[in-house]
């Protein structure tokens, strides 16, 4: 898998024009992203979970072609439908929901929604009647980083009596979707759910529940610090061989996240102050564990720093810039020595990074740019 990455160079002609921290996204790659997944899994219908990276021009390449999208929030939806992108192709699919935020919802046009308790029914009936739902059902993986199957989904026992309930108060029961955990290494939990769904499918068409669509969620990994290279290939391969065995006339949705963007952007930060403690460099950048960096803490990752200086390396301590002393974006890193004003590259930054950034302490989160609309002048300035 290439992830787009920044030469040194055009870290710093950006860094001339705009001030880091700032993140760089590839619209190409994320498109070729989309391509790559529609390529693979042909009868997958594509819901973007914007949660991952809510960047609009991210939103509107990935609208113009053709993708629909996952929402997770009131503000996630009126974001989508600033930007001109209808309801009918969004989900709701936070399977807990506030009653106000599904009445703008079904007002902008949402129709599908997924839940995984009794207590959303009521709610949906009553703000969003005749919608379609999904019940969300929980799928076991020990190789997914993020688990999503503690707090979200339903026993599979659970799931066709819900969908019979969700019925009875006038909503249409139309599928199951489950999502393995967020950067899932491997295939064999999509394997484990499609055969569960399809237990549950079956057992549905005899209880007289007509379900119409699976959604398999999430999931796909990006590179990461200390895991082989993900096989998409071998991932994408099993899931569709897995589909088209088991539910060849079924309407397949997918919620992906993080794969679309994750490996599209690179952050840019800069040193703004250095220090020897007990004799180790330490290096404060202007941007941290508060920013773009908080996937140390709410995502469990650890961050590539790269750096544009030869030279010894010796383990150093990087931190942000809060006042806070929990601001340690890596320990013992091996890094060249560097000055005030050095620039530090973080590829694979695309996901999670900038949609979690807090601006505590007064430090603004990275703002993202476009790529394509500046390798113009980029290339201009090669020439001149
Ligand atoms: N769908 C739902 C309901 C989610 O909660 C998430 C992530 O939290 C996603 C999709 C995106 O998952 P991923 O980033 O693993 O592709």
């Amino acid at each position: 898998m290439n992830s787009f990455r920044l030469t040194e160079e055009e870290v710093n002609y950006l860094a001339e024009k705009y001030p880091t921290p700032f993140m760089v996204v590839s619209l190409d790659k994320v498109e070729k992203n989309y391509h790559y997944l529609r390529h693979r899994l042909p009868r997958v219908k594509v819901f973007y979970a914007i949660k991952a990276n809510p960047e609009p021009a991210v939103l509107t390449r990935l609208a113009g072609l053709g993708s629909n999208f996952d929402v997770a929030s009131e503000g996630e939806i009126r974001l989508l439908s600033s930007l001109g992108i209808p309801g009918s192709r969004m989900i709701y699919a936070n399977p807990v929901k506030p009653p106000d935020s599904i009445r703008l919802a079904s007002q902008a046009g949402v129709d599908k929604f997924t839940f995984d308790d009794e207590s959303e029914i009521p709610k949906l009936a009553e703000n969003a009647h005749g919608a379609r739902v999904l019940i969300r059902v929980q799928v076991e993986n020990k190789s997914a980083v993020v688990n999503l199957n503690e707090k979200f989904g339903v026993v599979p026992e659970l799931a066709l009596p819900l969908l019979h309930k969700a019925k009875a108060a006038g909503l249409v029961p139309a599928g199951i979707c489950f999502h393995v955990g967020s950067q899932s290494l491997k295939a064999d939990a999509y394997g484990r759910a499609l055969r569960m769904c399809r237990r549950l499918f079956d057992q549905a068409a005899c209880e007289g529940l007509d379900l119409k669509i699976l959604d398999i969620g999430g999931g796909l990994p990006i590179p990461e610090i200390g895991q082989p290279e993900p096989d998409l290939d071998a991932m994408t391969g099993s899931i569709r061989a897995g589909l088209d065995e088991l539910f060849p006339d079924v309407e397949i949705w997918s919620e992906p996240g993080r794969y679309m963007c994750g490996t599209a952007v690179n952050l840019v930060a800069s040193v703004i102050g250095t220090k020897l403690r007990g004799g180790q460099p330490w290096y404060v950048l202007d941007d941290g564990l508060y920013g773009s960096y908080n996937g140390l803490v709410f995502d469990h990752w650890t961050y590539k720093l790269e750096f544009f200086r030869e030279g010894a390396r010796t383990p150093s301590v990087f931190v942000g810039p809060s006042c806070d002393s929990i601001d340690v974006v890596a320990r013992d890193l091996p890094a060249p020595a560097l000055q005030v004003g050095d620039k530090v590259l973080t590829p694979e930054a695309g996901s999670y990074c900038a949609s979690a950034a807090t601006s505590f302490n007064g430090f603004q989160p990275a703002k993202t740019i476009v790529y394509e609309d500046n390798v113009a002048a980029l290339r201009q300035k090669a020439v001149s």
